[in-house]
């Protein structure tokens, strides 16, 4: 079976290995300073400013998506939401449900966000936005730029799910004034899932996680914040993974983060460029190099399934009413352009099975 997924994904061969291993006990010096060591590798390469800090969640992606939202805002704020599909909409209930006030931006799927659209909320109170900067749903990559000028100009507090672009795309938290960036496990990192990440700027802990007032146990940031200056966690981690994590990072900051993102984006675009040549439609918007959307006159849940079934590829179905439409491709984890160039062989036959 082979993945072309947006996680999990195909794992490499060191990471495989080291999760065949028996756990540590983990209230240890060894522990501590691993996690304190990868910790500094991740800040440099997602150019983290100087007074960053961390909190490293046991959870999924949206765990940590929620728990930014209930230690960085609160019934005072006002804060704008990117909804562009499935992860947008993610982060409108869970306003919703914690009382946030919010406006929420629909963007719709030939759309994409421009300094006139967002113009129109300027001076208009606002105090937080949110936004993944890659909705996954549909596979569209917005543009930080553009965010991050409106944010810096109202002075607001920006809040990056960038859980399917970090490394994968380009990132860098300090030139674009990013306060939380999210982030985890199981994507462009190729680990299990189970662990997420939040890395936020000293004014959003000071200002707003050491003061916010957080109706919960688990996932109050002030304990994970306090623990962590000894690298640790207030509660039991993920311990297999945040060593999968450990090493991960080893090994991307030996062949250094610009050619890990460098490799996926030539694998995106050596798939881009074969598979518009079989005929393959795409979507005229900017995609991630995480991952590429497919459009289908029909049938695209049909080639989904034989693909599945026949050939042992898995490829990314869509939901809701995009289910015929779409398939999205992941380019992440350990896949080599000789394995697209297998999958699209398989797709063009399949399609050719259904008439598409
Ligand atoms: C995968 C993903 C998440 C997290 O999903 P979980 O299932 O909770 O891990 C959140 N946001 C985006 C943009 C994602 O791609």
């Amino acid at each position: 079976m082979k993945l072309f997924t947006v996680g999990p994904v195909e794992m490499y061969d060191e990471i495989l290995q080291i999760r065949a291993k028996q756990l540590p006990y983990f209230r240890t010096a060894e522990f501590s300073q691993m996690m304190i060591e990868a910790d500094e590798i991740l800040k440099r390469v997602i150019h983290a400013p100087e007074e960053a800090k961390t909190v490293y969640l046991t959870a999924s992606g949206t765990g940590a998506m929620e728990a930014t939202v209930m230690n960085c805002f609160s019934q005072q704020d006002k804060v704008l939401i990117i909804n562009g599909g499935g992860f947008g909409q993610r982060f409108v209930d869970i306003c919703k449900i914690h009382d946030i006030p919010y406006t929420e931006i629909k963007v719709d799927f030939n759309m994409n966000i421009t300094k006139e659209l967002l113009e129109q909320y300027s001076d208009c109170g606002y105090t937080g936005f949110l936004v993944n900067i890659h909705e996954t749903s549909i596979g569209k990559l917005y543009p930080i730029d553009v965010i991050s000028d409106f944010c810096e100009k109202n002075n607001l507090y920006l809040i990056v799910d960038a859980i399917s672009s970090l490394f994968a795309d380009t990132y860098d938290m300090e030139k674009y004034h990013i306060d939380a960036t999210i982030f985890s496990s199981q994507k462009a990192l190729a680990l299990a899932p189970g662990m997420a990440v939040v890395v936020m700027s000293g004014r959003i802990v000071e200002n707003r996680v050491l003061k916010n007032t957080v109706k919960s146990m688990y996932f109050d940031f002030k304990d994970y914040l306090h623990n962590f200056e000894r690298g640790q966690t207030p509660f039991t981690p993920a311990v297999g993974i945040f060593i999968e994590f450990a090493n991960m990072l080893k090994i991307i900051d030996e062949m250094s983060i610009n050619k890990k993102v460098e490799d996926t984006k030539s694998i995106a675009s050596q798939f881009r460029n074969m598979a518009k040549d079989m005929g393959f439609e795409m979507p005229a918007f900017t995609m991630s190099n995480a991952l590429t959307t497919l459009v289908f006159e029909k049938n695209a849940k049909k080639i989904y399934t034989t693909l599945k079934e026949q050939y042992d590829y898995v490829v990314t179905p869509c939901g809701g009413e995009m289910a015929d439409k779409l398939l999205r491709i992941g380019h992440m984890g350990n896949l080599a352009v000789s394995d697209f160039e297998e999958l699209l062989k398989a797709m063009k036959e399949v399609c050719s099975m259904y008439n598409r």
